[in-house]
């Protein structure tokens, strides 16, 4: 029997084969999972469907997190196909480059409100949209994607750490609010890991080196790794846990000097 046979889940935050969302969506479809994927304008559609294409029975919807109507309109269609959602998997980040790049405290006050609405206000937004299917199942379990720069200062991470510290007190609020309709929100605090996001980062390059030299693993942390942790998430082996920041970083952050 597989651990997650007859649920549903939606991911949103697919680009390409290196995303989290794809290794996330690989450990829970292995599972058996069925699984709706959103995409982030026409750019993005034909990579989303030819990968999503190789899960069976994936379903993929366009969406723009930024827009209600987009939001809305996914959930509506989700609830028609799947009937009921057990999971919803948040691994969606942006910042204009100009505010990830220089001094934070020359971040733009549109810098600061777009990288909040994209990578914190939309969890927020899409957990309210998913509860109603959610209740339907009984059961549900959100998992966002997080990094260590909401807790310690990192060099040019900037203005999304400040986002990411925003998305966990989220994950916190939602959690508390939530839980008596027995739907977890959790959250994991990846280590570096090289994607089309990442790469927006200034020395991103150095700190993936930085990270291996040093973390208690001496590596960095694998896709796989990070999609095993979200099925644990996602499952009932977690059922106990909500709230919660998982680091999945070979151990990075527990170290002092
Ligand atoms: P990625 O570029 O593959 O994924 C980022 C996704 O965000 C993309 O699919 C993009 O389309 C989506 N997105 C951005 N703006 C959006 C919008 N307005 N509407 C809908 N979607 C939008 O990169 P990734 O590294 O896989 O990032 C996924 C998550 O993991 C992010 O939350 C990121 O902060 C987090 N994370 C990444 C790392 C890392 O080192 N790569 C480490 C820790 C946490």
């Amino acid at each position: 029997m597989s651990l997650l046979e007859g649920k549903t889940g939606v991911v949103f935050g697919v680009a390409n084969k290196r995303s989290l969302a794809w290794a996330i969506a690989r450990s829970l479809s292995a599972q058996g999972m069925r699984l709706a994927f959103t995409y982030q304008g026409e750019r993005l559609r034909e990579g989303v469907e030819s990968l999503s294409s190789t899960l069976p029975d994936s379903v993929i919807y366009p969406c723009d997190v930024t827009s209600d109507d987009e939001v809305d309109a996914v959930f509506s269609q989700i609830g028609t196909e799947f009937g009921k959602l057990d999971c919803l998997i948040h691994s969606v980040a942006y910042a204009p480059k100009a505010d990830l790049e220089g001094d934070f405290v020359n971040t733009t006050r549109e810098g600061f409100r777009v990288s909040h609405d994209i990578s914190a206000f939309s969890l927020v937004a899409l957990t309210r949209a998913a509860m109603p299917l959610m209740e339907k199942a009984g059961t549900g379990s959100v998992i966002a994607l997080t990094y260590l720069g909401a807790v310690k200062a990192v060099d040019g991470y900037n203005v999304m750490g400040v986002a990411k510290a925003s998305l966990e007190a989220s994950i916190r609020y939602l959690a508390s609010n939530l839980g008596p309709k027995n739907i977890r929100v959790n959250a994991i605090s990846a280590g570096p890991v090289n994607t089309l996001a990442a790469r927006g980062i200034a020395g991103f390059s150095g700190m993936l080196k930085h990270h291996a030299d040093k973390a208690p693993l001496r590596r960095n942390v694998e896709l796989e790794e990070v999609g095993n942790a979200a099925l644990f998430l996602a499952s009932s082996m977690s059922s106990g846990i909500t709230g919660e920041i998982l680091y999945v970083d070979c151990g990075y952050n527990i170290l002092g000097v």
